[in-house]
């Protein structure tokens, strides 16, 4: 077997005549977690439909390990799908929930019962097999999809925004819960979430998505040291890196001269501010516990964020000064490009 968990070379889909997913390459390793990232209309979900069989590619192939399943029937590719709405069965048990897939497939009953409780201890809902959905919690209800989505054993998992219906405590504990799940199975798995959060926590490697393109694949940390456009720059992290003209007020100690039409970026905590530097105006600041975000006006009306300690922050219509170092800026070309300098 190789070490391919998933392959697309040169896939594209389109919805009602319009091309959506254009040319996307993408290689995902046998048992990573490759967390597909993106605004909403991006194409991720287009992708995973593609690659579930859902929809048809117009062009390229779709290989899951070392079979190409281009033209295979979604029932056939063996890939499990779970949807943000779950989509279980209202009149069906927590247990035929979880079993229906595999008894459509002709798997023995008590086999499936087995399987099902099995599935269901490892997600921890095996004391929800005889309840029905309408008796569950929207947490319990996702439990219930994975186990539905496990039992089946694919070679690949491709969820959908699995952690949208759940309130914030709820989606921090399952987005542990999942991840320690993906450790224990190790099966090849693409998540799709709108959440740079989510993204950043779980993922061994991240695809930024727009407008039906790939704009950067690589590790979380590449993600957030070296984004490849202004586009995942301000797309991961919040508040977003700040980005002004490299020719602007603010100039980072140390730049060089750079070429026509650069911009420059940095992250809101990588704003030193004190004694030296820029003059700019306190417009506005918010405390979230320890620490705070100030909105600080330069001269020529552009505006950055900056994150610092709560109990240092300046007061609102003050003026005060601020730096930035020359190793925490990022460079970016006229067309949005990271620019790789010397
Ligand atoms: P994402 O999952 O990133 O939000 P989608 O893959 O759902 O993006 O959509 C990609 C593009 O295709 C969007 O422009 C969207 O409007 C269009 N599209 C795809 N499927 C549908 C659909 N079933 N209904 C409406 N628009 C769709």
């Amino acid at each position: 077997m190789s070490g391919i968990g998933l392959e697309l070379a040169g896939v594209s889909a389109a919805y009602r005549g319009t091309t959506v997913l254009h040319e996307v390459d993408l290689t995902v390793t046998r048992g990573e977690l490759l967390v597909v990232l993106g605004p909403s209309g991006a194409g991720k979900s287009t992708l995973l439909r593609v690659v579930a069989g859902l929809q048809p590619a117009i062009t390229g192939r779709v290989r899951i390990g070392d079979r190409d399943v281009t033209t295979l029937r979604p029932g056939r590719r063996n890939v499990s799908m779970v949807f943000q709405s779950y989509a279980l069965f209202p009149h069906l048990t927590v247990r035929d929930n979880i079993t229906f897939g595999l008894e459509v497939r002709d798997t023995p009953r008590a086999v499936a019962r087995d399987r099902a409780a099995a599935a269901a201890a490892v997600v921890g809902c095996a004391h929800l097999l005889d309840r029905r959905p309408g008796q569950l919690s929207g947490g319990e209800r996702q439990r219930v999809a994975l186990a539905r989505a496990m039992v089946r054993e694919p070679d690949l998992f491709l969820l959908d925004e699995p952690l949208s219906n759940l309130d914030q405590e709820l989606r921090t504990e399952t987005r542990g819960e999942l991840k320690a799940l993906h450790l224990r199975l190790g099966v090849t798995t693409v998540h799709v979430t709108h959440d740079q959060t989510e993204a950043l926590v779980l993922a061994d490697r991240i695809a930024v998505m727009r407008a039906g393109r790939l704009e950067q694949v690589g590790t979380p940390d590449q993600i957030w040291r070296t984004p490849a456009t202004l586009f995942v720059a301000r797309f991961v992290g919040s508040p977003p890196m700040n980005v002004l003209p490299a020719d602007g007020p603010l100039r980072p100690a140390g730049m060089p001269v750079l070429p026509a039409g650069a911009r420059i970026g940095f992250r809101p905590e990588a704003v030193r501010v004190g004694q030296d530097g820029t003059d700019v105006t306190v417009e506005r600041v918010d405390v979230v516990g320890e620490d705070a975000y100030a909105y600080l006006r330069l001269a020529g009306g552009d505006r950055i964020a900056v994150r610092l300690p709560a109990a240092g922050r300046p007061a609102v219509g003050t003026t005060v000064r601020c730096t930035v170092a020359w190793a925490d800026t990022h460079v970016f070309d006229e067309a949005g490009h990271r620019t790789v300098l010397g």
